[in-house]
């Protein structure tokens, strides 16, 4: 299986391992980031596969830059849409110490925006193939999973991108649109930190074989890497 993928957040951590993986593949890829001056292993990325990889700025919490890059895309279809720019904000905050605006800004990174980029771009979906959008989300948005309280603007950021996610299912089922939540795992990132349990590697490897086995059935879940049920 091979088309076109559009990814965000492709700088560094998942983002790039999929840029990666999709143009080794033979994908055409679209891959976004927001400071591209600075994504040196991005950039080298693109220069090893140029013809695969097309380079676009995109913060995604900037309306006009998600219309600049719906201008750029020009007549282009999207078969698989991954929403995967991602934002923990401050480690350690407890209850006692919450800020309104450092919670504002998880939930425009992680929950408004990926709706957003989504609302805009899902008519090239819909004009594809494979007709696929995903969100990167996490466990730690999964009510039931939560046995140890915390982690309030993350957590909530991602169960309300979970609500969202189950919505527009829904919505798009008529399209023939499959929307699916994904949980890469605890992956050796940036935000998974150095003691996190998987490679990216693994964990894009994983979540590129639950997105290629997608059945529509299956749109409006939770998924990990290994194609298991989380349940909300
Ligand atoms: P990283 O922190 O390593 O990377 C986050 C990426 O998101 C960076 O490329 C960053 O860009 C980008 N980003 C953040 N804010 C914006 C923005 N406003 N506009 C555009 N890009 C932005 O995270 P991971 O790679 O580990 O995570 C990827 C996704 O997977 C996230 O959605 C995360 O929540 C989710 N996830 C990760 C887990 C893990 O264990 N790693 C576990 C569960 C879920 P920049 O380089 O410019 O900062």
């Amino acid at each position: 299986m091979s088309g076109t993928v559009l990814i965000t957040g492709c700088g560094r951590g998942l983002g790039l391992e999929f840029a990666y993986q999709y143009a080794r593949d033979g994908w055409h890829v679209h891959a976004c980031c927001r400071d591209l001056v600075h994504a040196e292993d991005l950039l080298a990325l693109e220069a090893r596969f140029p013809e695969q990889i097309d380079l676009h700025t995109l913060d995604v919490t900037k309306d006009g830059q998600i219309k600049a890059l719906d201008r750029v895309l020009g007549d282009a279809t999207l078969d698989v849409l991954i929403n995967n720019a991602g934002y923990y904000g401050p480690k350690g905050v407890t209850f006692g110490n919450l800020e309104r605006e450092l919670w504002r800004q998880v939930l425009e990174t992680n929950t408004l925006s990926p709706l957003m980029l989504a609302q805009a771009l899902y008519p090239r979906v819909a004009a594809s193939k494979h007709k696929t959008i995903a969100f990167l989300s996490s466990k730690v948005g999964s009510i039931a999973d939560n046995g140890s309280g915390g982690g309030y603007y993350y957590r909530s950021s991602k169960t309300a991108l979970n609500q969202a996610v189950k919505s527009l299912s829904i919505d798009l089922e008529g399209a023939g649109i499959k929307v699916v939540a994904l949980h890469p795992g605890w992956v050796q990132t940036d935000m998974g930190g150095p003691n996190a349990l998987i490679t990216v590697e693994e964990s894009v490897s994983g979540l590129r074989e639950v997105l290629a086995d997608l059945q529509p059935a299956q749109s409006g879940t939770f998924l990990d890497y290994q194609g298991s049920a989380i349940p909300w």
